[in-house]
């Protein structure tokens, strides 16, 4: 309930730009307008500022909210993604499932997993995280897509970003996760790479879209 508190004023403030709003805009689905007890709570949580029946966010709500949205639409980007739950169907599912993100480590695996989405299924932003930070200061040579990789090499899987549902999906089935240990070992016909000690083979599309940390001594260039 303090989540969706937290989601809708980060909705109305942060992104519709409001300076505040009346306590009476704040509806929670089917339950209505939220009860003065809940805005209490958060405004004794230091989460809110409540002056005669305004909202605000205060500077550890407004990264309380931050979170919260970021998680709700991770878990939107997850259900969306791989277990293709759509639309309406998200909320329940999501709702719960979001609640397990504020584990960082789960939420940054994911995030991984999914490539750093930028966007919700629905098109509003998802608020970066730390791991996207790193991510984009990463992208110097040191991750690319394992079609570029030459046969032999080796490194470890940074994320799989596919668009595509059905080829994350069989991705993940095949074992291919995040933290993983990849190496190339044929690039032609088809690419053959090994990850533990399974082997497998796709084409070049699917090469595409597992992208590969290399280790630092190795030699950046790209020479195919
Ligand atoms: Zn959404
Ligand atoms: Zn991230």
């Amino acid at each position: 309930m303090k989540d969706e508190v937290l989601e809708i004023l980060w909705t109305k403030l942060v992104e519709g730009g409001l300076d505040s709003i009346g306590s009476e805009e704040i509806i929670l689905g089917e339950q209505g307008p939220a009860n003065g007890r809940i805005l209490k709570d958060l405004a004794e949580e230091g989460m809110i500022s409540l002056e005669e029946d305004r909202v605000n966010l205060t500077d550890s709500g407004f990264e309380e909210a931050r979170m919260t949205i970021r998680r709700h639409r991770l878990s939107e980007r997850l259900f969306n993604d791989v277990f293709e739950v759509y639309h309406e169907e998200f909320e329940s599912p999501a709702c719960r499932f979001e609640h397990m993100l504020i584990r960082p480590k789960l939420e940054k695996k994911i995030c991984e997993l999914l490539g750093h989405p930028k966007t919700c299924p629905h098109n509003r932003p998802i608020p970066v995280g730390e791991c996207c930070h790193r991510a984009e200061m990463r992208t110097d040579k040191a991750v690319v897509p394992m079609s570029k990789l030459r046969q032999g090499e080796s490194g470890v899987i940074a994320y799989v970003h596919t668009g595509d549902s059905d080829k994350l999906k069989k991705l993940m089935a095949m074992g291919i996760l995040p933290g993983e240990d990849v190496s190339l070992e044929r690039r032609f016909p088809s690419f053959v790479f090994r990850v533990g000690y399974s082997r497998f083979a796709v084409d070049e599309g699917m090469a595409a879209a597992i992208f590969v940390r290399r280790p630092a001594e190795n030699p950046t260039e790209e020479t195919l």
